[in-house]
């Protein structure tokens, strides 16, 4: 039987750690609240004491916790996973890190001899708990050979972008474009709402309209209504994206990334007022009559 552990039982770990008890895997599981892992426990996952011990003897370390920050502590903190995984293990980041971490970690852990696989994902919880997540990977091809039976409980397409970092490069790309398009919906719902526009109207000529991109078809309808009941993704977490993602324009354009810094801008500004709130809820700042 495959042994995996688990590390980060968040809205996204919980269901991905679901999805390897449900192929027949043998997973020991961890989580810095440990109330998180006991529906998991309940189906047959260990509980570990660390990252270190949920490392110990198995054939892959798969992580999801929420930045840079956990994704260091988890692997290399003191009792990181990094102490006990022995040669030849798959470290799996599925955690949306910025690209200069995911080099660093890939450097340690392959320095230790374990194997490393970039892979943040998209799709939401409900996606991560079926097993129908598109996985972003970044590895040498042999490196993604061997992940293969790692990755299919939990994925149902795989896009390889090439080298190690190659995966998160598109992951912050793809969801810095999301905060661009989530951050203008909201300033222009915010107008519309306080021009005195008929929302009604507003709404279904946005969603038959030249701008309706799935994530302006997801969030107009939740804006409008103020329907924020199922919270999938927060402020906080989209503020992160957008920052790691400027971090890298910085690095790699000639140009200053302005519509990347006011995204990251107008995050931080929700961000301070509601961190751990949808991201679409950033309306209810926004659409105020002005003074
Ligand atoms: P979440 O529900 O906020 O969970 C975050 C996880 O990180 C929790 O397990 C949390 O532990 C752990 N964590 C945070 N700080 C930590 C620290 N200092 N040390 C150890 N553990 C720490 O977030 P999520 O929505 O599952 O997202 C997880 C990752 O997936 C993020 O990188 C996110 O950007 C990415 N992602 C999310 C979605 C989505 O739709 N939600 C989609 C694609 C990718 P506690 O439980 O103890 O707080």
């Amino acid at each position: 039987m495959p042994r995996v552990a688990f590390i980060g039982l968040g809205r996204m770990g919980r269901g991905m750690a679901g999805r390897y008890i449900e192929a027949g895997f043998d997973v020991a599981v961890w989580n810095r609240s440990k109330a998180k892992a006991e529906e998991l426990t309940a189906l047959g996952a260990r509980w570990a004491s660390s990252p270190a011990d949920a490392a110990t003897d198995v054939d892959a370390v798969v992580t999801m916790v929420a930045d840079d920050e956990a994704s260091r502590l988890v692997w290399l903190g003191p009792n990181g996973a990094a102490a006990m995984m022995k040669p030849g293990t798959l470290a799996i980041e599925c955690s949306t890190v910025s690209y200069d971490h995911a080099l660093l970690l890939s450097r340690d852990l392959n320095g230790r001899g374990a194997i490393y696989i970039d892979c943040p994902v998209t799709g939401l919880p409900d996606a991560a708990a079926s097993g129908k997540l598109t996985l972003l990977v970044g590895a040498d091809a042999v490196a993604l050979d061997r992940a293969r039976p790692f990755l299919a409980p939990i994925g149902s397409t795989i896009r390889h972008f090439g080298p190690v970092g190659s995966g998160t490069v598109y992951k912050l790309i793809n969801n810095l474009m999301g905060a661009i398009q989530i951050a203008g919906l909201a300033e222009g719902l915010a107008i519309a709402e306080q021009a005195g526009l008929d929302m009604k109207l507003v709404l279904e000529a946005v969603q038959s309209g030249v701008t309706a991109s799935p994530q302006v078809l997801r969030h107009a309808p939740r804006m409008i209504a103020r329907d924020f009941a199922d919270a999938t993704f927060t402020t906080a977490l989209r503020h992160k994206d957008a920052a790691y993602a400027l971090q890298l324009a910085e690095q790699l354009l000639r140009e200053p990334p302005l519509v990347t810094r006011a995204a990251v801008e107008a995050y931080a500004y929700a961000t301070a007022e509601m961190p751990d709130d949808d991201e679409g809820r950033m309306i209810e700042l926004i659409s105020q009559p002005k003074a």
